[in-house]
């Protein structure tokens, strides 16, 4: 039985603020909530309640948002990056008063911990919203000849509702730019109450638009006459946008999916190894893009580590999202647990399961899988769900080519008591970053991004700042921008 703690009350507030808005949402163009049209369910996949009615977005619903984004664009450009500033940090603030509210909201839609949204997702969100507010204010300086695309379509995944819609359109507005985005239809409530946020904020209207639906509303607003498309999601998809925006001008960037290696030498702190791992892998239930799904442990302390590995995955605790001291929360739908459950049938090698109880439903238990054969389509496919593929390695330059063995190049982790190790294989790894004795190590002022099938182009940073941005006609030579050098720009 699952017993940790009495049922959370929690999910009043976020409950009430559903049925508030009619539990039928329309979608938020120029300014204001439309009515529904045809509707899908959005369900809580811990408990599969029924949470509310989203609408479909068609190509019209897409060109009506576009519409509105770029009648709405050449004023908020001309407001100047001081003038954008101010709208950036009234937005940081009410998302810093609401953030209970957005953390429950998350959680109810999403899945994930409690403890996640509440501590990770949502002051993220916040931090980028506050970080880009500030840049806002010193584009001029930062800037110079650099002028905004003008509207950016922007598409999100599932995973980070909240913080993927930050990271994409906290940059754009301060750039300068207006958005159509879409959140993923699993997950389209927190882009919702975002919106709700704007309007309290009082952006002028056009400037943020939201429009949810499936796919095909994806593929409208990437056909539609947008001049920018920010993407996050599988490769899979990244590659038909990449074919759809192909010959059109418009400017693109890619976050994509990943493989990502996690390497511990033999004279790692292999119990900080062990809880970075635990990060590392079971985080949002491991479906983060750059989850540390590869484990290459060096050949002498395999055993011993992994003997530490499975003690502590059978402490995890897998439940009620909602509850607090939970670990790891449910999948985030039906349709994907099934596909982890498939892809880890396919496993050649030794699959070992976390002994704590697993709950009826939506839930997949943490999971080590070692022994596989090198040429297992699991030492290479993305998963995305608490599943860890393990394997060994000799010598460094054995990790380094484990390691770069897959088609993706997003992240990678290395732990060594041994500096210099470290530092000379982290240049050598097909990656857009590499952390050394920590993982997950995000900020606002950090670029993030990936090489090969990860995706390209950088969120965050000086460098996610110059993908709103484009030479402007009469440009002054392009100068870089000056890198954030405050309290988050410390080597890590
Ligand atoms: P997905 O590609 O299926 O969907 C992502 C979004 O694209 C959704 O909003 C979806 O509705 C939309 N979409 C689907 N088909 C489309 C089309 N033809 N044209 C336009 N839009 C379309 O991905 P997912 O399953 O929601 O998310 C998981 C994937 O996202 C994983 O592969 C993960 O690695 C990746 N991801 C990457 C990053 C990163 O920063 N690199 C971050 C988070 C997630």
């Amino acid at each position: 039985t699952m017993e940790y703690g009495p049922a959370p009350e929690a999910a009043g507030d976020a409950l009430a603020w559903i049925t508030d808005q009619g539990a039928r949402f329309g979608h938020f163009v120029d300014g204001a909530f439309t009515a529904p049209g045809a509707t899908f369910e959005t369900t809580s996949p811990a408990t599969g309640e029924v949470l509310a009615e989203i609408t479909q977005g068609t190509a019209e619903d897409v060109a009506r948002a576009v519409a509105a984004a770029r009648a709405a664009q050449g004023k908020w450009e001309k407001l100047g990056g001081p003038g954008r500033a101010r709208y950036l940090y009234a937005i940081a603030r009410l998302l810093q008063k609401h953030s209970r509210l957005f953390a429950v909201l998350e959680t109810l839609d999403n899945g994930k911990p409690i403890r996640e949204a509440r501590d990770i997702d949502v002051p993220l969100a916040q931090r980028h919203f506050y970080y880009h507010a500030g840049c806002a204010q010193l584009m001029d300086d930062h800037a110079p000849g650099r002028v905004a695309h003008g509207v950016c379509g922007q598409i999100v995944p599932w995973n980070f509702p909240l913080l993927m819609l930050a990271w994409k359109i906290a940059p754009a507005l301060a750039m300068g730019n207006t958005v159509v985005l879409k959140p993923a239809e699993w997950t389209s409530l927190t882009a919702l109450l975002f919106a709700d946020i704007c309007r309290q904020a009082g952006l002028p209207k056009g400037v943020v638009n939201i429009v949810t639906g499936d796919g095909e509303t994806g593929a409208a607003l990437v056909a539609a006459d947008v001049d920018k498309i920010a993407f996050t999601g599988s490769t899979e998809v990244g590659r038909k946008i990449r074919a759809a925006t192909a010959g059109q001008g418009k400017a693109l960037t890619l976050e994509l999916g990943g493989k990502s290696p996690y390497i511990v030498f033999e004279d790692a702190d292999l119990d900080s190894a062990i809880e970075g791992l635990v990060d590392a892998i079971w985080f949002n239930g491991g479906q983060v893009c750059c989850a540390g799904s590869l484990l290459l442990v060096q050949e002498g302390i395999a055993e011993r580590f992994h003997a530490k590995l499975r003690a502590r995955m059978d402490k995890l605790r897998l439940g009620d999202p909602l509850d607090k001291s939970i670990d790891v929360g449910a999948i985030v739908h039906p349709e994907q647990c099934a596909r982890i459950a498939a892809l880890v049938e396919q496993a050649d090698g030794t699959v070992y399961r976390a002994a704590g109880p697993v709950p009826e439903g939506c839930f997949y238990p943490p999971t080590l899988i070692s022994d596989l054969s090198p040429a297992s389509p699991l030492m290479q496919e993305e998963i995305f769900g608490p599943v860890l593929v393990s394997t060994t390695f000799r010598t460094p330059s054995e990790a380094v080519q484990l390691a770069n063995n897959t088609r993706y190049g997003l992240a990678a982790t290395i732990w060594s008591e041994n500096i210099n190790v470290a530092l000379d294989i982290a240049p050598k790894l097909a990656s857009g970053v590499v952390w050394v004795n920590g993982t997950n190590m995000f900020d606002a002022a950090a670029p993030f991004g990936g090489v090969r099938e990860s995706g390209f182009g950088r969120e965050g940073g000086a460098e996610g700042l110059m993908a709103y941005t484009r030479p402007a006609g009469k440009a002054k030579a392009l100068k870089r921008i000056a890198p954030f050098t405050g309290d988050a720009a410390e080597p890590q």
